[in-house]
Formats: structure tokens, C-alpha cells, sequence
């Protein structure tokens, strides 16, 4: 039970980091995961807290690349199993995407944890578990160069919310289309990815899921050009101006 009363006015907030925290305590979160939650919630404070039209188009964008992907996987960490457990696997099943568990401090019994909570929320295939099937992301140096040969190794589109900046360029050399959900422009995942979602991603899910059942009857040439008409360095510099027009709004009331 939690102890925020909704009228709190950073109730919300206080969510999250609640459900980070239970993360943390049930072994999913890495502490360095509740340090990334820290620098998100201030982009997120910044960006004013809610879902606009720029991250509306990176949605749609995504939505459109994953339904025209051939082998899409989406890489799940302790953050997100803390997180959105229940959305993942449900964007997972919406889209036909392979779920892997990728963790940038490797660790088994955080990796047994994620593969639990993905399990008890509805997954049937977890990849990124068996050694037998490891291989190598050449160009990077942590331990997250180790992918599943069956999943991302061998995926056209790769989703990798709250990602490191090391392994979306890795994953961007590798050939690979790379989708991140990052609520800091300025990251390198941010800069580097083919669409990122500034957003929060406990918010952007659920509008991700919504787009791609709404596009699902869409051809693959309305597809193509949805993804065709979006610049990711476009949405990036207008989330920067968001951010920029946020705080001159502010200074002015102060
Ligand atoms: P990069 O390595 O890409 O330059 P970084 O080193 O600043 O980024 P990391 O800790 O590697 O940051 O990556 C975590 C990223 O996830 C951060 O950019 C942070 O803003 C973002 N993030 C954290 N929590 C959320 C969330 N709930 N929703 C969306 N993004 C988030
Ligand atoms: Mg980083």
C-alpha cells in the first residue's frame, strides 16, 4: 500500500519512484538504475511532466517502424521490468516482438528477477537467458556487448528504452534500427537512436500499444512513409525548444 496521498501534488512522481524502489527492494533495479530514474525525473520536470505533440509523432513513427519490421525485439532491463512489466509484454504481443533481458550491470540473480516479473505478466519466450545462444556486439566494451543470436543479434528493429549511449551506437553499427524511449534529448541514446521517444516511458507505452493496434490495418506503404516523413533530429532539437520554452515561461514568473 502506498503512503503518497493522490492529492500530493508530485504524486505521480512519487509513483514511480515507488515502484522503482520496490523494484530495487525485490532485486530488479540496479542502484545505478535508480540514479538513471533521477536524471529521467529531471528532463521529465523540465518537459512539463506530460506527453506532447513532438513525442505524439516519435510514437507514431515507432509504431509504424515496428509493424513493418521483420524481426522485432524489444531489450528489457530492470528499470523497465520495475516499471511497465505489464506493457512491455503487451506491446510485445501486439507487435509480434521477441522480448530479451539485457542488463548493463550483468548480473544473474537481477536477470532471473526480470525473467520472473516478464514471466508472472503474461511472457511466454524470454531470450537473453541461455549461454548456449550468446554472442557479441562488436564496438562496445561492457558487458552488454553479449546479445542472443536468436533476438537482438539477429533483429532488423530493436526497441532499448532508457538505454546507454555505448551499446545504441553498437547496436546503430551493427545495422540495426533502434528505437529508444529516453526523456533526455541531449543523451547519446538520444542522439544516436533512429526514433526516440522523449517521454516517460510509464506514460509513452500505453500510447505506443494504442498506435500500433490503430495502424495495424495500415498497408506497408502508409508505413513507409510515416517512418519516411520522420526526422529524428528534427523531434530532438523541438523537444530542446520545448524544454527551452518551459523554462523562459518560468523565468518570467519568477
Ligand atoms: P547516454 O549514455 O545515452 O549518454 P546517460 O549516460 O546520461 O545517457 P544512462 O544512465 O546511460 O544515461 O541512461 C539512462 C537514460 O534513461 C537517461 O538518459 C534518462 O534520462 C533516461 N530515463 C530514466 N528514467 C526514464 C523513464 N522513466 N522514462 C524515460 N527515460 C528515462
Ligand atoms: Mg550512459
Amino acid at each position: 500500500m502506498s503512503l503518497i496521498p493522490k492529492s500530493h501534488p508530485r504524486a505521480k512522481s512519487l509513483f514511480i519512484r515507488e515502484k522503482l524502489i520496490h523494484g530495487f527492494d525485490q532485486g530488479l533495479v540496479a542502484k545505478e538504475g535508480l540514479l538513471a530514474q533521477g536524471r529521467g525525473e529531471a528532463f521529465d520536470y523540465l518537459l512539463g511532466e506530460k506527453t506532447g505533440k513532438t513525442a505524439k509523432n516519435a510514437i507514431r513513427a515507432a509504431a509504424a517502424q515496428l509493424l513493418l519490421a521483420e524481426l522485432p525485439v524489444i531489450s528489457v532491463n530492470g528499470n523497465v521490468a520495475a516499471l511497465c512489466p505489464k506493457q512491455i509484454v503487451r506491446l510485445s504481443k501486439q507487435i509480434k516482438a521477441k522480448l530479451e533481458v539485457n542488463l548493463f550491470y550483468a548480473n544473474e540473480t537481477r536477470k532471473k528477477a526480470v525473467v520472473s516479473t516478464l514471466k508472472k505478466n503474461g511472457a511466454k519466450e524470454i531470450l537473453g537467458v541461455n549461454p548456449k545462444n550468446s554472442t557479441k556486439l562488436s564496438g562496445i566494451d561492457s558487458s552488454r556487448r553479449i546479445v542472443d543470436k536468436n533476438g537482438i543479434f539477429a533483429a532488423d528493429v530493436v526497441v532499448v528504452p532508457l538505454e546507454d549511449g555505448d551499446r545504441t551506437m553498437a547496436l546503430r553499427k551493427a545495422g540495426k534500427l533502434v528505437i529508444t524511449f529516453d526523456l533526455n534529448p541531449l543523451s547519446r541514446t538520444s542522439q544516436t537512436a533512429t526514433i526516440t521517444i522523449v517521454d516517460n516511458i510509464t506514460r509513452a507505452i500505453d500510447l505506443l500499444i494504442t498506435e500500433t493496434k490503430k495502424l495495424s490495418d495500415k498497408n506497408r506503404k502508409v508505413l513507409q512513409k510515416i517512418v519516411d516523413d520522420f526526422d529524428n533530429k528534427q523531434n530532438l532539437s523541438e523537444n530542446i525548444i520545448q524544454i527551452k520554452n518551459n523554462l523562459t515561461r518560468r523565468a518570467k514568473i519568477a
